[in-house]
């Protein structure tokens, strides 16, 4: 299993080397992806839950090879069932201050819908 987790992992890194997107650790929410920044946000907690930690990157580099609005929503609509789960659940309950608005480089984001303004 966690064998696995780091063969996903690494290949992930692949796919982000080629497009240079970076990783960065967050107080709040789960994950969060900003084209401007070319950053995938995950909750710094998320490395204690491998299996979410996996799905929420596999789902935030879906995010980062795609553009526009609406593309943007149909990932998150494809995704629901694979991320919206019981691990995703057990997170939010030990971690419940991921679910409420904070800010991330100054700007106001907010969790769920995954928006940073
Ligand atoms: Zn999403």
């Amino acid at each position: 299993m966690l064998q696995n987790v780091t063969q996903i992992y690494k290949a992930s890194f692949l796919k982000i080397n080629m497009k240079k997107t970076k990783i960065e650790e967050i107080d709040i929410g789960i994950g969060f992806y900003s084209g401007k920044w070319s950053v995938i946000f995950l909750n710094k907690n998320l490395k204690k839950y491998p299996k979410l930690y996996n799905k929420v990157l596999k789902h935030e580099l879906k995010h980062s090879k795609t553009s526009g609005f609406f593309r943007q929503t149909w990932v998150d609509i494809k995704d629901i069932k694979n991320i919206f789960y019981l691990d995703w659940l057990i997170f939010l309950i030990r971690h419940p201050r991921a679910l409420f608005p904070g800010k991330i480089r100054g700007k106001l984001a907010i969790p769920i819908i995954g928006i940073i303004f």
